[in-house]
């Protein structure tokens, strides 16, 4: 019998897990030189929990299944509900703001295509407590920073959903309805959001693009009264000006998701094709609120691993490879277990260095090649004749030299 993988599942072999693991740790890195850190929620949660505060566009395609006690819970498709539940009741007591961040695999039920899978990864911040420019541009230069340490090419757009709310709100609409519109908007659908919006000021405004110019024709067609949301989105720009951080104002931009109050953001890649975005993220001040933890503002964004990874491929970054220091050779099966013991002497004594022992027996010739097509930096090649004396040869793998040596001596040799 023949087991195929699940649809929308992958399986990662060595060299894509390599280039996975290198990729993640750059992130987490970015992530950890602000201070943020690493937490962790469960895979499965109780349904209601994305039910309600994710919004139909993820409630539609979750994994979802009883247990056996009766009880309704799904695959987490995204980790922010996750994070807004765990914090809710902790919050009281930690000093704000809270600063942690997630790198782990989401499940969301979707038609698998490129760049589009039913198991992926996320890797994200949520900055939890502070209700500022300065939080909201912080955030927006985490995931700048990530994409300029992995070299990748990106564009990044920014938005502020109270723009569009407040015109939805001046031309009557309710909240519920304003929601709908947005995300009609999200979905690129300007005929079901025509049905819906008379104010012509509503379009004027979708079709702004730039920078600071931008806002300000927007504070042009609906005058004073949306300066107090402007001037704080207008903060957040400066600071991102004053970092470097390139971007473009577009406030056709909205966000799948419900949890959104305040300002947006996406990144896309070109050349991805449909699925061209590899990052999303934004305020939400009610969302902790919801849980029943105090009111708490936050915000916060996630990276779509997958597509971070997919856009270094095709932008020919490299993306690491495994290094290997020292590949130990036994030349025969005499010294075949001196050659294991050297092997584990210099693992510990070179402390977190890459040392094979190479278990299959091979002529020497044969066993250099596989050291090499290992990009090993040094082969310890150990014979009979050299044990006698307690030496081996240590062959420096990039120049080709080679030298006896007592083993004592190996490892201070090593570079
Ligand atoms: P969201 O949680 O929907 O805002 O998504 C955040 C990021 O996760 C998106 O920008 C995508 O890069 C990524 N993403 C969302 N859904 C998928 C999926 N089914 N497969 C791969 N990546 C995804």
């Amino acid at each position: 019998m023949k087991f195929e993988r699940p649809r929308g599942t992958r399986d990662f072999l060595p060299d894509e897990m390599m280039s996975r693991k290198s990729v993640e740790s750059r992130i987490t890195g970015v992530f950890d030189s602000f201070g943020y850190q690493q937490v962790l929620t469960p895979v499965f949660e109780h349904t209601e929990l994305f039910h309600a505060k994710s919004g139909q566009e993820i409630s539609q395609h979750m994994y979802v299944f009883d247990d056996k006690g009766g009880r309704s819970l799904c695959l987490r498709p995204e980790a922010t509900a996750s994070i807004a539940r765990m914090l809710a009741s902790g919050l009281k007591t930690m000093p704000k703001p809270v600063k942690v961040y997630y790198s782990c695999p989401m499940y969301r039920y979707e038609e698998p295509q490129k760049g589009r899978y039913r198991e992926f990864w996320q890797a994200g911040v949520e900055l939890v407590g502070m209700d500022s420019h300065e939080s909201d541009a912080e955030v927006v230069l985490i995931a700048s920073e990530c994409l300029r340490t992995l070299g990748v090419e990106h564009k990044l757009r920014v938005s502020d959903l109270r723009v569009l709310k407040h015109v939805l709100a001046a031309s009557g609409l309710k909240e519920s309805e304003q929601d709908s519109v947005i995300h009609l908007l999200d979905k690129g659908d300007i005929e079901g959001v025509k049905a819906k919006v008379r104010d012509e000021s509503f379009f004027k405004i979708i079709g702004l693009k730039g920078g600071l110019d931008a806002v300000e024709a927007v504070e042009k067609i609906v005058g004073e009264k949306i300066k107090t949301i402007t001037s704080g989105f207008k903060g957040i720009l400066a600071l991102l000006d004053s970092v470097g951080v390139a971007y473009t104002v577009d406030f056709s931009m909205a966000r799948g998701l419900d949890y959104y109050t305040g300002m947006v953001f996406d990144v896309k890649v070109d050349g991805l094709g449909a699925q061209d975005q590899v990052c999303g993220g934004g305020r939400y001040d009610r969302l902790i609120g919801l849980f029943g933890g105090p009111d708490t503002p936050a915000v916060g964004f996630a990276f779509g691993f997958d597509r971070v990874l997919e856009s270094m491929h095709l932008q020919g970054i490299d993306l690491g490879r495994s290094s290997v220091d020292v590949y130990v050779i036994a030349v025969d099966d005499n010294v075949g277990d001196k050659a294991f013991e050297i092997s584990s002497m210099l693992r510990r004594s070179l402390g977190g260095r890459v040392v094979v022992h190479g278990l299959a027996r091979k002529k020497l010739s044969k066993a250099l090649e596989v050291a090499s097509n290992m990009s090993a930096s040094y082969a310890v090649i150990v014979g009979s004749k050299e044990l006698e004396d307690g030496s081996v040869i240590l062959k420096d793998m990039s120049s080709g030299s080679q030298e006896k040596l007592a083993i004592a001596d190996i490892a201070s040799r090593i570079k």
